[in-house]
C-alpha cells in the first residue's frame, strides 16, 4: 500500500481550515484531518453577536457545510478534544481514548475568555462570548433577560453592549484598562470611549472594580464594586480578550509561553509541530520577542503559511497591515483586527 502523509490539524477556526485548503490544493494525495472540540462546521466567530440578536440566520453564520469538507476530501471531527500530544511518537491523544497518529501536526486551537486575576473567586457567575456553544447555552436566557452588567472592555464586549442596546436592554459596563489585552488602554482612551459608549448606556463605570457578585435564588445576580456601587442584573457578562488555548501542549516538550512558542516560519521547536492563528506566539525578528496573534485576517494567512511551511516552503510571516481601528472613538495601532464580513 503506498505511504501517504497524514496531515493533523487542531482546530476548525480560520487557521485550521485554511491551513487545510492549502495543504489539499498542493498535495491530492494526503489524509487531511481537522479534529474540532466543537460540534458545528467551520463559523464566522465575529458574527455571534448577529446571531444572538436574531439579525443573522444560522446558515449565515456558517462559513462551511459538511459537505464542503466532503469535496475537498478532508476528514473533519467534530465534538473531539485532544487531551495530549506525544511528538516522540507522532501521535494525539483524544478525550474518548482514541490514538491517532500524524506524519505534520498544525496546531490552530485558537483562544478562549480571559478571566482577569481579580475575577476569578467569581468566575462562576460569569458568563462568555467565544463560541456557537457558549452563543447556544445563553441565546433564550438574553432573550427573556432585562438587566445586563458587562465586565471588561475588549472589542467584542463593546459590540455586545450595542447589541443588547439595539434589542432593548438595560446594561452597565465597567470598564477595566487591562481588559483589552495586549494593550492597557491610557486614561485619555479611556475618556474617549466613555464619552462614546455614553451614547449607548448612562452606565458607563471606569476606575473602579469589583468588589462581589452574589447569585440570588430567583436567578439574578447582586453585583458590588469598591466605590460602592450596587445592581441588581439578570447576566453578568466578561469580555477581557482572549488567551491562546494550549492546555494539551503542557508538559509535552513542546516549547510554549503564552501560546505555542513558534519561529517566523511557524515552525515550533519540534520540527514536525507547527503553530498558527490565535494559539500561536511568533517570533518577530525585528523586536526579537513573540508575540501573541489575535484576528481573523491574521488567522486566514498564518493558516496558509503553517500549511505551506509543512510542505517544505520557507515562508516568513508577515502580520496583516498596520491600521488603526476606531474603538468608539480611540483610536489603536493593530495589526491584526478587521471588520469582517464574508470570506468569498
Ligand atoms: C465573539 C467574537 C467576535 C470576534 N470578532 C472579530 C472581528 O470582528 N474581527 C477580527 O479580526 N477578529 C474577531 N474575533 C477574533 C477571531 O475570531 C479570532 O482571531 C479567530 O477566530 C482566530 O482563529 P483561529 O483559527 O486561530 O482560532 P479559533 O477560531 O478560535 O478556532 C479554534 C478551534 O480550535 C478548536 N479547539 C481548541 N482546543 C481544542 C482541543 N483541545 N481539541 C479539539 N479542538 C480544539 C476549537 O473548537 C476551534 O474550532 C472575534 C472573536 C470572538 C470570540
Amino acid at each position: 500500500m503506498p505511504f501517504n502523509d497524514h496531515y493533523v490539524i487542531i482546530g476548525n477556526g480560520p487557521a485550521g481550515n485554511h491551513a487545510a485548503a492549502t495543504l489539499r490544493e498542493k498535495d491530492k494525495d494526503a489524509k487531511i484531518t481537522i479534529i474540532s472540540d466543537e460540534c458545528v462546521p467551520f463559523y464566522y466567530k465575529p458574527k455571534l453577536t448577529e446571531f444572538i440578536s436574531g439579525t443573522l440566520k444560522k446558515e449565515k453564520l456558517m462559513v462551511n457545510t459538511l459537505e464542503s469538507y466532503e469535496e475537498k476530501d478532508i476528514r473533519i471531527r467534530l465534538g473531539q478534544t485532544v487531551e495530549k500530544i506525544d511528538p516522540d511518537t507522532k501521535s494525539i491523544f483524544l478525550k474518548h481514548m482514541e490514538k491517532m497518529d500524524y506524519t505534520k501536526l498544525i496546531i490552530a486551537s485558537g483562544g478562549r475568555q480571559r478571566v482577569l486575576p481579580s475575577m476569578t473567586s467569581f468566575e462562576e457567575h460569569l458568563k462568555f462570548v467565544t463560541s456557537y456553544s457558549d452563543v447556544m447555552e445563553y441565546k433564550e436566557q438574553i432573550k427573556k433577560a432585562k438587566d445586563f452588567f458587562i465586565i471588561g472592555g475588549d472589542l467584542v464586549g463593546f459590540r455586545f453592549l450595542r447589541m443588547l442596546r439595539t434589542i432593548g436592554k438595560n446594561v452597565s459596563i465597567m470598564i477595566y484598562p487591562n481588559a483589552f489585552w495586549p494593550y492597557n488602554l491610557t486614561d485619555e482612551m479611556l475618556d474617549k470611549i466613555t464619552k462614546r459608549l455614553s451614547k449607548y448606556t448612562p452606565d458607563v463605570i471606569v476606575k473602579d472594580d469589583i468588589s462581589s457578585i452574589e447569585s440570588h435564588k430567583n436567578g439574578t445576580y447582586q453585583v458590588a464594586t469598591s466605590k460602592g456601587l450596587e445592581k441588581k442584573v439578570d447576566m453578568v457578562f466578561s469580555f477581557n480578550g482572549l488567551m491562546p488555548n494550549i492546555d494539551f501542549a503542557k508538559g509535552t516538550g513542546i516549547d510554549i509561553d503564552h501560546g505555542i512558542l513558534v519561529d517566523e516560519y511557524l515552525k515550533s521547536n519540534i520540527d514536525s509541530i507547527y503553530a498558527c492563528g490565535s494559539c500561536a506566539q511568533i517570533y518577530n525578528p525585528t523586536i526579537k520577542n513573540y508575540t501573541v496573534s489575535i484576528g481573523w485576517p491574521n488567522a486566514v494567512t498564518q493558516g496558509k503559511v503553517a500549511a505551506l511551511n509543512v510542505l517544505g516552503d520557507q515562508k516568513i510571516i508577515k502580520s496583516v497591515g498596520r491600521k488603526y481601528f476606531d474603538m468608539e472613538g480611540a483610536m489603536i495601532k493593530t495589526t491584526w483586527w478587521e471588520d469582517i464580513d464574508d470570506e468569498s
